[in-house]
């Protein structure tokens, strides 16, 4: 499992040496005790490092280029705790490949009325000095996020918390390696795209592997290996009685345990943070890959089936995001409508692939026909998924920029049992509500498969494509039709 905290932030003060010695040391005194309360703080994701006050164009650059080849380091915070004239940022910022939050913020949270005096002006000086920091980044047309206000003040440090997040599946993306297994499903659109780009842009890259090479290692699989994960099975999941030792169906169960470890060991020799399939590319395999899917998923791989890299990496970059949050990020797919004046709804669902980190309780493990592809039947996990506030993210290629589009939905629990649908289902209410939702997201273009989040934000989603340099969508409880057609007409312009 992914542990944020093997990833660092750095906490640096921006200053000059006019102020001197004295005045330096306190301003190093404070940003040390900001960066160590940050670390310290339950909310913050990341290691935060304090890093020495820097003084001159030279300290600057030297910790610019020091981030920018950094393992660890996913990115800067930046304050001005003094005045820091912002040439001397020109050289640093140049090469800072990392991303960058400006934390506006001052060192006393009040102003101490009756003893304020020149001294305490000229030590903090944020809110003139963050300012000409601020200058210099829009003069550069560098993108960053600015967060206002105190440093112990719950919503500064909840907005900080979803930009480190967001820097983190940034970062995972960075020499990201992810697996085609099979081309795209036959004359398929929209999880078509240009993956040469994709590398220029988001720094991962997508290649495809022949079925053969993971039948391969699929057919190494050992006996033992296969029954210790059937035990597994049958103590995380209520297993269908056909499955069950002895009942007629416990081949199958066996093979999509060997599927099941076959795929992990691929993935694993190769490097891979997730991964692609197709129906229409099933040589050598028994059955389509289905609790596989959804346990690996789980196990915070990407996946996107058909082919669907872009969403298979969004699904990856998602799950880094939320790591160690209550709730989860699955592969999803638009499957069908309840069209019901006032209560309209819809159901997500996809062939098999929906991940069980999203899943209401205890998963059952069934097996049934799949009605496509003409491969034996798939064993998959069947369950409901919760109600409450959630999102569908979609990243598209519209041939001249990549547009990430999100749609705020309120999930609701079934009200009906759905005794014959054999796959994982969620049920949602899209925002702000299902005519503009829909009509929003077919013009804008956004696809029918998703990464489906109970616990990200738009805001991390922004975050996140300010950080890839992407457009960003947003359908959601104040959106309107005709702003959301500005919006697409106008982002048509700025991005040509
Ligand atoms: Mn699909």
């Amino acid at each position: 499992m992914i542990n944020l905290k093997d990833f660092e932030v750095w906490f640096v003060t921006g200053s000059q040496h006019l102020y001197g010695e004295e005045t330096l040391k306190k301003v190093a005194e404070h940003s040390e005790q900001i960066a160590k309360s940050l670390n310290g703080h339950s909310l913050i994701p990341v290691k935060v490092i304090f890093k020495p006050v820097v003084k001159t164009p030279e300290e600057i650059l030297q910790l610019c280029q020091e981030a920018s080849v950094s393992i660890k380091c996913i990115g800067i915070i930046t304050w001005m705790h003094t005045f820091s004239p912002a040439k001397m940022w020109i050289g640093g910022l140049k090469v800072l490949s990392k991303p960058l939050l400006h934390l506006h913020t001052q060192f006393n949270r009040d102003i101490p009325w009756s003893e304020i005096d020149m001294d305490f002006m000229n030590l903090n000086q944020s809110a003139h000095g963050d300012r000409e920091f601020g200058f210099i980044m829009s003069r550069m047309r560098l993108s960053r996020k600015v967060v206002v206000g105190h440093w112990q003040d719950e919503e500064v440090i909840k907005s900080l918390e979803v930009w480190l997040r967001a820097a983190c599946g940034w970062h995972d993306w960075q020499g990201g390696k992810f697996c085609r297994l099979g081309d795209n499903m036959r004359q398929v659109a929209v999880t078509e795209g240009d993956k040469v780009e994709a590398e220029i842009k988001f720094g991962y890259s997508v290649n495809g592997f022949g079925m053969g090479d993971l039948v391969k290692v699929i057919n190494e699989v050992g006996d033992e290996e296969a029954n210790e994960l059937m035990m597994v099975y049958e103590d995380a999941y209520v297993l269908s009685d056909s499955l069950k030792e002895n009942a007629a169906n416990r081949s199958s169960l066996k093979e999509a345990a060997r599927i099941e470890i076959g795929l992990l060991n691929f993935l694993h020799a190769g490097n891979f943070k997730g991964f692609t399939d197709t129906f229409e590319d099933l040589n050598g395999l028994s059955q389509l890959p289905g609790i596989a899917v959804q346990r690996l998923m789980a196990h915070e791989y990407g996946f996107g089936a058909e082919g669907d890299w872009k969403t298979c990496a969004l699904v990856r970059a998602m799950k880094v995001m939320a790591s160690g949050l209550k709730g989860g990020n699955s592969f999803m797919e638009d499957y069908t409508y309840h069209f019901a004046s006032g209560n309209n709804m819809v159901l997500g669902a996809h062939m098999l692939e929906i991940c069980e980190s999203i899943a209401d309780g205890k998963a059952r493990c069934e097996i049934h026909p799949l009605g496509i592809g003409g491969k034996a039947d798939p064993v998959r996990l069947v369950f409901n998924v919760g109600g409450g506030p959630a999102l569908n993210a979609s990243l598209v290629d519209m041939g001249n920029r990549f547009r990430l589009l999100v749609n705020e939905v309120e999930a609701v629990q079934p009200e009906h049992a759905l005794p014959k649908l054999p796959v994982a289902r969620a049920l949602w209410k899209p925002l702000p509500d299902m005519k503009t939702a829909c009509a929003a997201w077919i013009l804008a273009g956004g696809a029918h498969h998703t990464c489906y989040s109970q616990n990200l934000t738009t805001e991390h989603l922004h975050d996140f494509s300010e950080m890839a340099g992407i457009e960003l969508v947003r359908i959601g409880k104040s959106s309107t039709l005709n702003q959301i057609k500005n919006e697409l007409r106008w982002n048509e312009g700025y991005y040509k």
